[in-house]
């Protein structure tokens, strides 16, 4: 005879069983696949879950014709593209503008003012003089600098519907710093647009999550240790539908007489950046938020950029200085892990 707890137990499991199986019905297995590619001047890779490989496949090719599309609009070194003719044009005629090309414009110029100037894509000359993103580079003479400083000024950009046009003749404008997080937002659009709801974009370390795991379960993005040729993580935080985005001096520079120069300008000196930082996060809802705030915030340095971050409604930071101390912002700091030891939470 079966005594009655035991059946109890085979009453629970037979549920419990039941149940699981009637929950595994809605759903249909997803399968993952990955693609990877070089855009943008940096690697870039996807991952997607779909119902099938070759549909997640076909979304990420979709995804990355759109990068390119984007690139080939708005790079400085592609010739034709929409901001190359505008610096060739510089004080001499209006270029019309696709419509992506001047919502990446107008975003940048209204964080010209919401950063304080910190941000400018009017540095075009100050950047080239620097050779960053060149084959060669070099340290320019102070007098050098003082002539291209002269010539940053955003104001001498003017928008009339789609018509951009360079008052300053000796003035370029440069999206190296906005153009990545557009593109990984653009990239995203599509592949949600393509039926993806989990997966991940990663363009050079601009990184957009998007969805849950299939599991529901966050995503758990690492921050890249910021000492110059480590690759390891540092640390890392749990994001849902949410963009990554890191700025630094351990990514793009180079070194004469022991100096080390990095791509991060700052636009009241014309020299890279110097502070106490070496590398800033930002969690937002957008990539190209997070592409422009992490690198205004770089220039603005530790007190002032982790106040400035903690004003911005739906935008997390976490900052680390050069003698690895780590600062977050308090919406992120009880996320964030940090994984390894040798750095030291703040606050
Ligand atoms: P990465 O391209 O390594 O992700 P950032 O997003 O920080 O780096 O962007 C740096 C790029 O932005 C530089 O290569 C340059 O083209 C441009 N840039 C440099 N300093 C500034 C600045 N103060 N404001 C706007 N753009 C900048
Ligand atoms: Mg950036």
């Amino acid at each position: 005879m079966i005594n009655k707890k035991l059946k109890y137990l085979i009453l629970f499991v037979t549920v419990s069983l039941i149940t699981t199986l009637l929950a595994g019905c809605g759903e249909t297995k997803l399968e993952q696949a990955d693609m990877e590619d070089f855009v943008l001047g940096t690697f870039g890779s996807m991952r997607v879950f779909a119902s099938s490989t070759k549909k997640g496949e076909a979304a990420m090719e979709k995804a990355f014709e759109r990068i390119n599309e984007v690139e080939n609009k708005m790079s400085t070194s592609i010739e034709g593209s929409f901001i190359q003719q505008i610096n060739q044009l510089a004080g001499k005629e209006a270029v019309e503008v696709d419509d992506d090309t001047l919502f990446v414009i107008k975003e940048a110029l209204n964080y010209e003012d919401v950063t304080q100037g910190t941000f400018n894509i009017g540095l075009g000359s100050l950047i080239d003089l620097w050779g960053i993103g060149k084959e060669w580079q070099k340290v320019p003479t102070p007098e050098e600098i003082t002539e291209v400083l002269k010539h940053i000024d955003i104001n001498e950009l003017e928008i009339d519907g789609n018509n951009v046009f360079l008052g300053d003749k000796n003035m370029m404008l440069d999206l190296g710093g906005i153009a990545k997080g557009y593109a990984v937002d653009e990239a995203v659009k599509t592949l949600k647009e393509n039926g993806i709801e989990s997966g991940f974009v990663n363009l050079g370390g601009d990184i957009y999550a998007i969805g849950a795991k299939p599991d529901d379960t966050p995503w758990i993005i690492g921050i890249q240790n910021p000492v110059i040729g480590s690759k390891t993580v540092m640390a890392k935080i749990p994001v849902v539908n949410q963009s990554v985005v890191s700025s630094g001096d351990y990514e793009r520079y180079f070194i004469e007489d022991d100096v080390h120069y990095h791509h991060i300008l700052d636009p009241e000196t014309g020299y890279p950046t110097d502070n106490q930082l070496s590398s800033v996060t930002v969690i937002s809802e957008k990539a190209i938020d997070g592409d422009v705030l992490s690198t205004a915030v770089f220039v603005m340095g530790l007190e002032k950029g982790l106040l400035f971050l903690e004003e911005l409604e739906n935008i997390e930071g976490v900052m680390i200085t050069k003698d690895k101390q780590v600062f977050a912002t308090s919406g992120i700091v009880d996320k964030l892990e940090i994984m390894d030891n040798s750095y030291q939470l703040v606050r």
